[in-house]
């Protein structure tokens, strides 16, 4: 069965996607916390990171949000991982929250 992101990735359900390359999709967050509010998302479906092997997808996260930074002029932005339930994490497929667009107070809640 296809995670929620896999069915936007492939356009199976609606999904604003912002940013795509060989191993990486970035889809606007439906509920933003953040004027800019995008998840970035490895195509192979990896749960999180607990499950994050030696390669794959997962490692060009960093890279793909020092291009859409860049595409976009964002100079300072947050990049989040919510891993398991106590942090927050609802979907499991791994995706990394590009938050920016405001001030961001730390410590996160
Ligand atoms: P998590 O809580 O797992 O770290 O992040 C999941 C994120 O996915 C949440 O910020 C939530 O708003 C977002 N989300 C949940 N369902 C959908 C959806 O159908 N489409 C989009 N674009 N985002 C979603």
């Amino acid at each position: 069965m296809p995670t929620l992101f896999t069915k936007i990735m492939r356009g199976d359900i609606p999904g604003d996607i912002v940013y795509q390359d060989r191993y990486c999709v970035a889809i606007k967050d439906i509920a933003p916390q953040a004027p800019v509010h995008l998840l970035i998302i490895p195509r192979t479906e990896i749960s999180g990171v607990s499950a994050v092997e030696k390669t794959g997808d997962h490692q060009y996260l960093l890279n793909a949000a020092r291009n859409i930074a860049e595409e976009m002029g964002i100079e300072g932005y947050r990049l989040v991982i919510n891993q398991g339930e106590a942090a927050g994490q609802t979907v499991p497929h791994l995706h990394m929250h590009f938050l920016a667009g405001r001030d961001l107070s730390w410590p996160p809640g």
